[in-house]
């Protein structure tokens, strides 16, 4: 027992470290090859462009960019999130629906805390995005698991679990969901499934938290508009980010949402940080304006999805034929399942002694199920690391075979 852990809340008390966490922490100024974050290729980020608006800003707008400002966001941004949102199809929406958090994050924090009660009914699904599963576990819900499959989560189970939960005279709250480029497992929805998502949501009446972190880095296929732009009943709550097509560092991300629930958020946020940083939302309303982001996202795209291509190659000649992965259609991660015996926490430390460092995929499910399974990031290393982190994964494997 720390010095100090008589006096922490049971809330943070609850929050410890996980051991995959502090495992990971180890590679910090190590020579370790890491897939595990969810980092973007550096190379990305248009830093001209980011130099020569901030100047100006700071040259014309330094008495509001430099100031507090309103908690929902400053202006000009959330103007311009209506149109930029636009691109994705959601439409119908003004000023007013749109609220700026500090990254999608935040955004996860707040709304799972105003909407959240200890017992309430949620959907997840299995997969899912393991801060946003950390954050809905301090709420203490009872959590309800939903498989992805290739075409996103299995609609037939939500169906089945939410008609049982109706005979009990239960009621799902929400369902979180991630329908296009799903972190973990790299799938997008059909359409046809998206609006049967939507008819479930509607028939019995929950509400659908909509992270639609990498809607605009979908580089295979269709991409199907999100559920908010088939929301005909303001029940989508949904969450963009700047992270992977602007800068993760500059900590923005946004909400769309009926005016109703974006005001219960804003009084939550009055009580957390007062507002999002006044100047990034200078230089993110700035960047949508002259296109910057836009005329960017092509040349990251074919990035990315030349690096997914990359490690998909090296998978296929390191790893054993027994591992499955997914072919990702957007976004920064290949799922794997390995043979039912491996435990993938048991195998990081020593994937770390020998140089590489992922995700155990068990984070990923809000029961620790998964246990065979890994996720690893296609982003942020480099061909040569990709090549040589694979192949040292490959041989740790087949060393247990
Ligand atoms: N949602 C998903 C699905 C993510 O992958 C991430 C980042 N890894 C986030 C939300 C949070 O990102 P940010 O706070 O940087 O917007």
């Amino acid at each position: 027992m720390g010095k100090w852990e008589g006096f922490f809340s049971k809330e943070t008390s609850s929050l410890k470290s996980s051991e995959i966490r502090d495992l990971l922490k180890l590679t910090e100024g190590k020579s370790v090859i890491s897939f595990a974050g969810g980092l973007p290729d550096p190379s990305t980020f248009p830093v001209e462009d980011i130099k020569k608006i901030a100047d100006e800003i700071l040259e014309t707008k330094s008495a509001s960019a430099l100031q507090y400002t309103a908690t929902a966001g400053i202006s000009e941004l959330r103007k311009q999130l209506v149109s930029f949102t636009g691109l994705r199809g959601v439409t119908g929406i003004n000023e007013n629906n749109v609220f700026v958090s500090v990254g999608s994050q935040e955004a996860l924090f707040m709304l799972f805390n105003v909407l959240v009660d200890p017992g309430d009914n949620i959907v997840v699904e299995k997969p899912t995005y393991l801060t946003a599963l950390n954050v809905l576990r301090t709420r203490k819900p009872q959590f309800h698991g939903v498989p992805v499959t290739e075409r996103g989560p299995d609609l037939q189970i939500l169906e089945s679990e939410l008609k049982k939960l109706h005979s009990e005279g239960k009621k799902v709250k929400l369902m979180y969901v991630i329908p296009t480029a799903q972190n973990p497992a790299g799938t997008t929805m059909y359409l046809d499934d998206r609006k049967y998502l939507m008819e479930l949501a509607s028939s019995y009446d929950f509400l659908v938290v909509e992270d639609d972190a990498y809607g605009f880095l979908v580089f295979d296929g269709d991409n199907p508009p999100p559920l908010k732009a088939l929301d005909k009943e303001g029940r989508v709550i949904y969450l963009g980010t700047f992270s992977k097509i602007l800068s993760p560092g500059l900590r923005l991300g946004w909400i769309v949402a009926d005016e109703e629930i974006i005001r219960e958020v804003e009084l939550f946020k009055q009580n957390v940080d007062l507002h999002t940083p006044s100047f990034n939302q200078f230089i993110a309303a700035e960047a949508i304006r002259r296109g910057v982001i836009q005329s960017n996202l092509p040349k990251t795209k074919s990035l990315y999805k030349e690096k997914r291509d990359y490690m998909i190659n090296a998978m296929d000649k390191f790893f054993p034929s027994s591992v499955k992965r997914t072919k990702p259609v957007g976004g920064m991660f290949i799922f794997t399942w390995l043979p039912e015996k491996f435990n993938t926490v048991q195998l990081l430390q020593e994937a770390m002694n020998r140089g590489v460092a992922y995700v155990p995929g068990s984070s990923f499910f809000y029961d620790y199920s998964g246990t065979n399974t890994m996720r690893i990031n296609f982003s942020f290393p480099n061909k040569a690391e990709i090549e040589r982190g694979i192949e040292i994964l490959g041989n740790l494997i087949r060393s247990k075979l």
